[in-house]
């Protein structure tokens, strides 16, 4: 039976200790650390999401904004609120929701936005950085993942990691983060020969693939931490991409979907933005 990777419990206790970082910043520099969110357009996932970002940024002490520009939005007015969020001491980190309408491109985010500001970390000089291994901005998802570990003292050094997912938001840089860690690191994707082979390897092993269930325990090595980032919606509800009832009997420390990663990537979108008012005031 395995040791759960409980992301609330770790959650609560990381957002206890951003509402006393928070404070102590705001009081030495006279203002709260600001994250602004543009949202452009009506979809409903990220109004509920953005609502969330929120509501935790009112518990932390976070200062917040909300850039709402309309659907029809152009390329030349996304940048302008991306140049004046740059330029605005009040805030300290920016985030674009995902997904753009369609004739907007992504790049024109990572293209603009000062990479001081990045808290998603989604900026080609950030993704650059952790893979040279100096101080950056990492996306909160995977970012939380290394988080989890860490804090239930999952030995990395030297320690078989294994990734399956390459996406530029979770698998790649948590590949990195692990890889940075001194884990010896291994990334899978759709073209991989034998799967199982490889994932039976890892003394870690990572899904980040959003298919569900899709890692079964016979692809676990006994003891292994697993961490799941999957969100796959189903008849059942929320699952992940391993299959966590077969795979808590096989795993040392498994995350359980919902409640592994998922509230990790909210409060460490916070810590980023913190970190972020810190360099900006030459602190870190
Ligand atoms: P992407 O679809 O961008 O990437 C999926 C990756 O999985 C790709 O690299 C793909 O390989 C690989 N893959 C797909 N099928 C297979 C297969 N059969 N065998 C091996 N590899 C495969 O997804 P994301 O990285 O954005 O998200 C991954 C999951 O994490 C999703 O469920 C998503 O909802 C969730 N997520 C969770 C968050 C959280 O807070 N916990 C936040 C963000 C995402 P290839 O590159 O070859 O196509």
């Amino acid at each position: 039976m395995s040791i759960p990777l409980d992301g609330r419990a770790v959650a609560a206790k990381i957002k206890e200790e951003l509402i006393r970082d928070v404070a102590v910043f705001a009081g030495a520099h006279g203002h709260a650390p600001g994250l602004a969110v543009v949202i452009v357009g009506e979809d409903p996932a990220s109004k509920v999401y953005v609502k969330r970002i929120s509501a935790n940024c009112n518990e932390v002490g976070v200062r917040f904004e909300r850039i709402a520009l309309p659907a029809g939005a152009s390329a030349v007015d996304l940048e302008a609120a991306l140049v004046r969020l740059s330029e605005d001491p009040r805030t300290t980190g920016v985030i674009v929701q995902m997904p753009l309408p369609k004739h907007l491109s992504a790049k024109i985010v990572t293209d603009t936005l000062s990479p001081a500001k990045d808290v998603d970390g989604l900026c080609p000089v950030n993704a650059g950085l952790l893979m040279m291994g100096q101080p950056c901005f990492v996306p909160s998802t995977p970012l939380g993942g290394l988080e989890l570990l860490k804090r239930y003292e999952i030995p990395l050094k030297g320690a078989e990691a294994v990734v399956v997912g390459r996406s530029p938001v979770v698998g790649k840089p948590m590949a990195n983060l692990l890889l940075n860690e001194h884990a010896t690191v291994t990334i899978c994707h759709s073209r991989t020969r034998d799967l199982a082979a490889e994932t039976r390897r890892a003394d870690v092993l990572v899904a980040a693939i959003g298919k569900a269930k899709m890692i079964t325990a016979d692809m676990i090595k006994p003891g292994a931490a697993v961490v799941d980032f999957g969100i796959n919606p189903t008849e059942a509800g929320i699952v992940g991409d391993v299959d966590f009832e077969a795979a808590k009997e096989v795993a040392g420390w498994i995350t359980p979907v919902p409640g592994g990663t998922g509230p990790m990537t909210n409060v460490m979108l916070l810590r980023n933005t913190l970190t972020a008012a810190k360099r900006l005031v030459g602190e870190e």
